[in-house]
């Protein structure tokens, strides 16, 4: 394929391990007994919920209302019975309130559900429907897309950019859906540049995925406007600010989004969502998981009914390979370490890695040997070894003066580090004190 590669400065190159299941095609997983549905599954606040114990539910039945604009609803996965509202573990946030169905294995749809034709519906119709959908950014961000797709006036969009780099190790969600679904990733994507005006549109692909490439350039050669580009593998490829760098060339800047350089980046399991939710009618109930790490028996790419406990999953893998030493929500790079099995897949749940002692371990961490590796790898720019002293002393002032706000998390720095400092661990530690103390400030004014 002829295409320029495309890349942006700093980044590392973390082994890959996605050859156990990069060619495994997504199974359907069965819909569990118990289902858990967590009232907060975006950014924002949770939903109220709309059903009580003792209702029966239908099939992507709206279970759950969002309190202000950013939040998005959610829907019962399965039909049957509200058996409880209660308190339980949370992959992303440790604790939160989940609705539970018991599932009567009817998958009875729900009387809202009425599949739509994208050419058919205007601009506001397609927003009200990705609102209703519950429609977040399904990369793990779980940003809520309508949100996304109304940026303010004077932000003027010209380009939209669907984000299909999957650049963290053993993650292959996304790839398998670019392959096996293109046409929903393209009509997604029809969908969005629709909503926002837009005649530019590209699919970024990383360049460890040559079929993918292929699959989607096929897919989109009839579209004027659309271009696939392919990125140079590397982490965090996949990361707003590099990824649209390296597509556009354009920066944004320091405290800035992607809108204040006229771009809008969705990931493309969000656009095959939300042309889904069009096509059939059905809302964001169900989504792709990689289950995998040395850990679990059989890895797979798993379509899971959100809500699903982590447990099920795993159990429709095989089960577990001895005492995993680490099980983590996401890829291991960005992920969220978790403590227990008794948790749910949410919409932003992107992979299930279940690491063995030898795949977890971390050395103990050593003094800094001063090496600048840190530096060099920061896709930022920052200078992650003197912002982590700082904030290791508990001068967040100074962290703040270094930039730490502009930290992605991404974690190259920790991944680089000779001596395994704990960087972007003690970075994020001031990030959270410095967003609070400026929450409080906002607060006492
Ligand atoms: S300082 Fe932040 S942005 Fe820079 S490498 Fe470390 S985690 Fe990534
Ligand atoms: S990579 Fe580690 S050892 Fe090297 S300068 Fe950065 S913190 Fe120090």
């Amino acid at each position: 394929m002829g295409l320029k590669v495309l890349g942006f400065r700093g980044g590392v190159h973390p082994f890959h391990r996605k050859e156990s299941t990069q060619d495994k095609a997504v199974e359907r997983m069965q819909a569990p007994r118990l289902v858990y549905i967590p009232l907060q599954q975006h950014i924002g606040a949770p939903c109220e919920p709309l059903v009580k114990p003792g209702d029966r539910v239908k099939l992507g039945q709206k279970i759950g209302q969002p309190k202000g604009f950013v939040g998005a609803p959610i829907h019962a996965s399965v039909s049957g019975v509200v058996k409880d509202i209660k308190q339980m573990p949370h992959p992303t946030m440790g604790q939160g309130i989940a609705i539970v169905l018991e599932n009567d294995g009817k998958d009875e749809l729900d009387e809202s559900i009425v599949p739509r034709d994208i050419e058919a519906l205007d601009v506001d119709e397609l927003k009200g429907l990705i609102f209703e959908a519950g429609i977040v950014g399904m990369g793990g961000a779980a940003f809520p897309t309508h949100v996304k797709l109304s940026p303010p006036k004077d932000k003027k969009i010209d380009v939209v950019i669907l984000n299909g780099a999957e650049c963290e190790p053993y993650l292959t969600a996304d790839h398998r859906l670019m392959l096996e679904n293109p046409q929903d990733v393209v009509d997604g994507l029809k969908a969005i540049m629709k909503v926002l005006g837009v005649e530019r549109g590209y699919i970024a692909i990383e360049d460890n995925k040559p079929d993918a490439i292929r699959t989607i350039a096929e897919a989109t050669a009839s579209m004027p406007g659309v271009e696939v580009v392919r990125l140079r593998t590397k982490y965090p490829q996949g990361a707003e600010k590099q990824l649209i760098y390296a597509v556009t060339g354009r920066q944004v800047p320091s405290g800035g989004l992607p809108m204040d350089v006229g771009v809008v980046v969705n990931n493309v399991g969000t656009a095959a969502a939300i042309a889904r939710a069009i096509k059939t009618g059905i809302p964001l109930i169900e989504r792709i998981v990689t289950v995998t790490g040395g850990g679990v028996a059989q890895p797979k790419n798993l379509s899971v009914r959100i809500g699903t406990l982590f447990k099920d999953v795993i159990d429709a893998c095989g089960g577990l390979v001895g005492q995993p030493a680490k099980v983590v929500s996401g890829g291991p790079m960005m992920g969220i370490a978790q403590y227990t099995l008794e948790v749910p897949v949410i919409k932003g749940t992107s992979g299930i890695l279940v690491l063995t002692k030898q795949e977890a371990e971390t050395p103990d961490p050593g003094p800094c040997i001063r090496c600048g590796k840190c530096v060099d790898a920061c896709p930022m720019r920052l200078m992650p070894l003197f912002i982590s002293v700082y904030s290791l002393k508990g001068d967040y002032d100074n962290s703040e003066k270094l930039h730490a706000m502009d930290c992605i998390e991404c974690g190259c720095c920790s991944y680089i580090c000779p001596a395994k400092r704990p960087l972007v661990q003690s970075i994020r530690t001031a990030k959270r004190v410095i967003t609070e103390r400026k929450r409080r400030a906002a607060g006492a004014k």
